[in-house]
């Protein structure tokens, strides 16, 4: 087991009030943020420019992906108000960009499609002008949520690959690497105009072919967005870091990424799926 973090995974202290008064406002309208849930270490930086993740459909996972530090198990009831809360703190945060995921809801029978849906539809009413991305479940491959979602018209759509092949059985035993590609196959063919997205994390046992093979797979699927980051383990509990990817291996999976044909690609290890999602697109 790697204990010691290398020098440039050590981050700055963050700004606390920051980060404080937006999660008042994130627990006043009963809402979750993966930011929190998923202990990303970019907390302080995204919410000192005023970017936050917003996850729907409650704070329980039905999977147990063991890599993820978000609580599994059985969700309760769908707060029927969180659309418009979502819609609501988008407002009150005034943001131009915001980021939509959930947990996993295999229990709901459309997976949470159309509390995707409507979500979009609440944040477009009250915030006109603000773009939305999803980061949406593979829906157990129901190409009838897929298409709820579709029909919302968000900006962007991302699906996370997250490891290579070989290791879903064990970091994520109730995923399919191939349905995930499916989902983003699905996506473009329903509109080829619309962004995809998709983000691996690296330093789980992985080899540099297979890092290769997964980028070339997310092209062939015609995946527009790659973020590749540094898998960080949440507790002793979960899946333990095999390997801490240098800088300069990042810089060289980035050329090798923009080589392939990506329109944009982060590469770092900081990088996580929503990270200056906003930025990437003004750039
Ligand atoms: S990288 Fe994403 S999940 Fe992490 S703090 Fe920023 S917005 Fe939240």
């Amino acid at each position: 087991m790697i204990k010691t973090l290398p020098s440039w995974l050590k981050k700055e202290i963050p700004d606390s009030a920051s980060i404080k008064s937006k999660l008042d406002l994130v627990k006043d309208l009963n809402l979750h943020t993966v930011c929190v849930s998923a202990h990303c270490p970019n907390m302080g930086e995204c919410f000192s420019h005023g970017a936050l993740t917003f996850m729907i459909l409650g704070d329980i996972c039905t999977r147990n992906c063991q890599f993820c530090a978000v609580r599994k198990g059985m969700p309760g009831k769908l707060d029927i108000n969180e659309p418009q809360n979502i819609a609501r703190a988008v407002k009150k945060l005034n943001l131009d960009y915001v980021v939509i995921t959930s947990v996993t809801r295999d229990d709901l029978s459309e997976g949470g499609a159309s509390v995707f849906a409507e979500t979009v539809k609440q944040i477009k009413n009250l915030n006109p002008d603000t773009k939305i991305e999803l980061l949406i479940p593979d829906f157990q491959g129901n190409l009838g949520s897929l298409g709820k979602v579709m029909d919302s018209s968000p900006d962007v759509i991302g699906h996370n690959i997250e490891t290579v092949e070989r290791l879903y059985q064990k970091v994520r035993p109730m995923a399919n690497y191939r349905r995930s590609l499916g989902v983003l196959n699905e996506i473009r063919k329903i509109d080829r105009n619309i962004l995809t997205k998709s983000a691996i994390l690296l330093g789980m046992g992985e080899t540099w072919a297979e890092i290769i093979q997964t980028m070339q797979d997310l092209k062939g699927v015609s995946c527009d967005i790659l973020a590749i980051g540094q898998y960080l383990a949440p507790s002793n509990q979960h899946l333990q870091v095999a390997k801490f990817v240098s800088p300069d291996e990042f810089k060289e999976y980035k050329e090798i990424a923009e080589k392939l044909g990506f329109k944009y690609v982060l590469s770092g290890p900081f990088v996580r799926s929503s990270y200056l999602a906003s930025e990437l697109l003004r750039s």
